[in-house]
């Protein structure tokens, strides 16, 4: 925390809101973390685009601009969505080129300790339900796309802060971000554009591709064309970086 002229009774005000707040944490279930990420420095302005699959539907639309566009991104998979879209996965599997695939999980269970849910989805609960839920993810993408991922987004992008050090410990990075494109594919699609357009050097970006019927997919394919026209490069998350 930096200096303030008078911390006084600012400071013991804040510490007074942070011991009622863990209070009521402790109570209710133990605080979550989203963990920031950006790409490392260096080379020409470039962002990371990542979008979730989560369970749900493919939306070709956004695929089919990604390819046309020649915009490369890191697409997080779970394996309830691998099932469920043959269709979807031979699409991505066809532009390897330009898709990373990523691990989101077994079940798209948060990897929160604790009972209770986070944003409506139930929590994976204890850390072996954790472990399962990358494994199994992380297997399944495996054997669905070739290639091992060797990055884990949990669902809700949330995680209990114990949880962290486990999951690098299988060997995966933790898939945060930067700019939150489209807020759970909730957004109109100009409000997405206008996020994407505003994004920065060394941004990772999250949105969805599993939402067809939202508009929020359009507006990933109008902000990223807009980035791309102000010289942004967009690029895959780095296979190994220090997280
Ligand atoms: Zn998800």
């Amino acid at each position: 925390m930096t200096a303030t002229p008078y911390p006084g009774r600012r400071q013991t005000a804040i510490g007074m809101a942070a011991v009622l707040m863990s209070r009521a944490a402790h109570a209710a279930s133990p605080a979550q973390v989203a963990p920031a990420l950006r790409l490392p420095p260096g080379g020409r302005p470039a962002v990371a685009l990542t979008l979730d699959a989560c369970p749900g539907a493919f939306d070709m639309r956004l695929a089919r601009a990604l390819v046309e566009q020649s915009v490369p991104a890191s697409l997080f998979l779970t394996a309830l969505w691998i099932a469920r879209n043959p269709d979807g996965l031979a699409f991505v599997l066809a532009h390897r080129d330009l898709f990373s695939l990523q691990n989101h999980g077994a079940r798209h269970l948060p990897p929160v300790l604790g009972a209770g849910a986070t944003f409506g989805l139930a929590n994976a609960g204890t850390m072996d339900a954790i472990r399962a839920e990358v494994a199994s993810g992380a297997a399944t993408v495996e054997a669905a796309c070739g290639q091992a991922p060797t990055w884990f987004r949990g669902a809700t992008a949330l995680y209990s802060p114990d949880a962290l050090a486990p999951i690098r410990a299988m060997g995966f990075g933790i898939a945060g971000f930067s700019l939150n494109a489209d807020m759970g594919a909730s957004l109109p699609a100009a409000s997405v554009a206008a996020r994407i357009t505003k994004a920065q050097d060394r941004d990772v970006i999250i949105g969805h591709i599993n939402q067809p019927l939202r508009p929020s997919g359009a507006g990933i394919a109008a902000g990223i064309a807009a980035l791309k026209a102000q010289g942004m490069a967009f690029v895959k998350l780095p296979d190994q970086i220090a997280i």
